[in-house]
């Protein structure tokens, strides 16, 4: 059989244009959201996402509402209400420019206009591409609420407004404007939300403004994290930059995303990385777009090893291939490391992500564990960058939640099926085949 005729797009009702474009872009199989939502959307019901960056999540959305608004396209004649049809809301810049060419590329056979909003960037040409007329605008808030409140954009005809990544507009302080979008548009439409996800603020949100939705969930945040292999090192925060080095040497580690906590931070680290001849570049919210833009450009076509970047300016990074995450920074909000996480592994591959750990960072960690409900090995650091915590069980509590502190997470939920099972109270974390001294450390992490 032919490759078009084992498309399983088709099977969806997708139009043949539609089923042709995602060919090109060499998909076969929808993902699990795609093959739940894309019905959802089709039947005009709002829909309740929980899925993760990475799950296929735009394509779920984005392919069922390109053929939505080709079936309302009258065969004369422009459409009832001229203007905007299709709302998206997305958390950062990248993101949005990301959507916005899913949309393109999936509607390349359709006469479907799109255009991005975002701030950072002049107005006028943005101005001028919504007077120019579109179909689907994709936009990070803050912009958008201001064009709203300038008059320069209306949403007098929309039907459909997605409201993309709802936690993490609650992290990036957001909410209150996307509150503020919702209710400068008609009340009288179909609406999308997803979250990978639901802190009581979101599922608040999500109550008030879906009606009737059909729920999905397609990635638990515990099932992300469960397909990258992930270790700990535990390191003094002042030697992290020379474990960096030393796990870069490493040559698997083909492409990778180092996150810290604060923009001075990434510049610092991808200095440092460069001034050991190691390709990097900082990506964060104080670089103009073009340096962003050329930031990922290198990384993208192997020119840059190590993109260094901060949680905010990581959101909606597009990367396939990251063979490695690393933690130079443990997050304090736990949810940020599974989002973190899930830059590799992407599209179902496996992927590798280790975490530097100092004293300080380890109750993050450990709030970490909890929400994955996994207990994540504990590496040997290697000789000169060490710290006491290798000595086990004094700074990392007993495993399999008896004695100080919090229960352990598999104790908690008392245990997952198909969990690993959790250590024995007492039982050493540190695991012996991946010691640094194996050349490849990094790698040989494998797929528990
Ligand atoms: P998203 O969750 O929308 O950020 O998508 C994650 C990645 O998966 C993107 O690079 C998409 O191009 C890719 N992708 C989306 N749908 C499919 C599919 N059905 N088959 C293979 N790759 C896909």
């Amino acid at each position: 059989m032919s490759p078009t005729k084992m498309n399983q797009f088709r099977d969806l009702n997708l139009i043949e244009p539609i089923v042709k474009a995602v060919e090109a872009e060499g998909y076969t199989l929808p993902t699990p959201v795609q093959k739940q939502a894309i019905p959802i959307v089709l039947s005009r019901q709002d829909l309740l996402a929980c899925a993760q960056t990475g799950t296929g999540k735009t394509a779920a959305f984005a392919l069922p509402i390109l053929q939505l608004l080709t079936e309302k396209r009258t065969p004369v004649g422009p459409p009832a209400v001229p203007g905007i049809r299709v709302l998206v809301l997305t958390p950062t810049r990248e993101l949005a420019t990301q959507i916005g060419e899913s949309f393109t590329n999936y509607g390349r056979e359709l006469r479907i206009r799109n255009t991005v909003i975002f701030g950072g960037v002049g107005q006028n040409a943005q101005v001028n591409a919504l007077r120019r007329g579109v179909d689907i605008v994709v936009a990070t808030p803050g912009r958008l609420l201001d064009l709203m409140n300038q008059r320069l954009i209306r949403f007098n005809g929309l039907e459909i407004f997605v409201l993309d990544e709802a936690d993490r507009m609650l992290d990036m302080g957001f909410i209150h404007d996307v509150r503020r979008v919702i209710t400068g548009i008609p009340k009288q439409r179909q609406t999308l939300f997803f979250s990978a996800t639901m802190p009581p603020e979101i599922s608040k949100l999500s109550a008030q403004i879906l009606t009737k939705p059909v729920r999905i969930e397609v990635t638990p945040v515990a099932s992300t994290a469960e397909k990258v292999s992930q270790a700990i090192y535990p390191v003094d925060a002042g030697k992290k930059t020379s474990l960096l080095v030393e796990l870069l040497k490493d040559p698997k580690v083909t492409r990778s995303l180092v996150f810290t906590r604060t923009k001075r931070e990434a510049n610092r680290v991808a200095e440092a990385l460069l001034a050991v001849g190691i390709g990097a570049a900082a990506i964060h919210g104080n670089k103009s777009q073009s340096a962003r833009e050329k930031a990922l450009a290198g990384i993208k076509t192997g020119a840059t090893r190590v993109l260094v970047a901060t949680d905010i300016a990581a959101r909606g990074i597009d990367i396939d291939d990251i063979s490695h995450v690393f933690n130079h920074d443990i997050p304090n909000i736990p949810e940020s490391y599974v989002h973190r996480i899930g830059r590799t592994a992407r599209a179902g591959n496996a992927g590798i992500a280790i975490s530097f750990c100092s004293p300080q960072e380890r109750s993050f960690m450990r709030d970490i564990e909890r929400l994955i409900r996994q207990e994540i090995t504990v590496l040997k650091t290697p000789e000169g960058l060490s710290n006491e915590a290798h000595k086990p069980r004094q700074g990392w509590r007993p495993v399999g939640g008896s004695g100080r502190g919090r229960p352990a997470p598999n104790a908690r939920s008392g245990g997952r099926p198909g969990g690993r099972a959790a250590n024995r109270p007492g039982e050493n974390r540190y695991s012996s085949s991946n010691s640094f001294a194996n050349s490849s450390a990094t790698s040989s992490l494998i797929r528990r």
